[in-house]
């Protein structure tokens, strides 16, 4: 690999392609560039140290978080803790399917919650309310109606918890992949809230400040399972198509970790 004239911002799109996976620091090792692999690892610091601390809507002090799965929550629930904010964590997921896929998405996510000693509430798993609810949309493109149905049906779940629990805010970790639309979600989450008096959705970007690369480089550092489709048979059904189409091989449940 020739990369001319090196400098910093050379540095910077390497790390990047690092951080989507696109390359691995054996690969680069293997193409015997060690010195970019030294720069990249000093960039990486600096972007671990960007992490902001935060505070809750209201100057409250503790937050109710919905989770989907422990990538999405890992850079997530440890700027909560660096930023001294008591945080539960709330898994309701009904939308993932089949259930052994639901059970390691979960069981990754209690593992990584009491490592950092936080609640973990273990939430209904109604998926045949799920397949009701979104009856009619299965053909739905991902980002339709079907997946605000999906975060509505979440959400509303969690600001019941909340409500009942005396949470006064509450978010979600959905919105931190790339693959969603954070209009979309964030729209459920006001909607979810306005439900009940005093309740407030937390509308922060998870992905600014280096967030999205965190959240890549926690799941590689703490071998997360690495799901391959969003979570519902519907996502399923669609990547797996995909793969037909490309010549590639079926989504093989709990065989893929970061
Ligand atoms: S694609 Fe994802 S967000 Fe949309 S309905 Fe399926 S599980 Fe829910």
């Amino acid at each position: 690999m020739i990369i001319p004239d090196f400098d910093h911002s050379s540095s910077r799109k390497i790390l990047n392609w690092m951080c989507l996976g696109n390359l691995t620091v054996q690969e680069y090792r293997t193409m015997n560039i060690y010195v970019i692999v030294g720069t990249c690892n000093y960039y990486f610091h600096s972007l671990m140290s960007e992490r902001s601390i935060l505070s809750l809507p209201h100057d409250e002090t503790r937050v109710l978080l919905h989770s989907c799965c422990a990538p999405c929550a890992g850079d997530i629930l440890e700027t909560l803790v660096a930023s001294k904010i008591e945080v539960t964590l709330f898994f309701y997921n009904p939308n993932i399917h089949p259930r052994h896929e639901y059970d390691i998405r979960k069981e990754e996510n209690k593992r990584f919650a009491e490592q950092l000693q936080i609640p973990f509430v273990d939430a209904d798993y109604d998926m045949e309310n799920w397949f009701l609810r979104t009856k009619g949309l299965e053909f739905d493109p991902e980002r339709g109606q079907r997946c605000a149905i999906c975060f509505d049906m979440r959400f509303e779940r969690t600001a019941l918890y909340a409500y009942e629990q005396g949470f006064k805010v509450f978010s979600s970790t959905v919105g931190v992949s790339r693959w969603k639309d954070m209009e979309q979600v964030n729209e459920s989450g006001l909607q979810a809230a306005s439900r009940y008096p005093g309740l407030t959705y937390w509308t922060y970007n998870w992905r600014k400040g280096g967030g999205s690369q965190r959240m890549v480089e926690i799941a590689k550092h703490a071998h997360f399972y690495q799901q391959e489709y969003c979570g519902c048979a519907h996502s399923l059904r669609e990547i797996n198509q995909k793969r037909q189409r490309a010549g590639r091989d079926r989504v093989k449940i709990g065989v893929k970790y970061y």
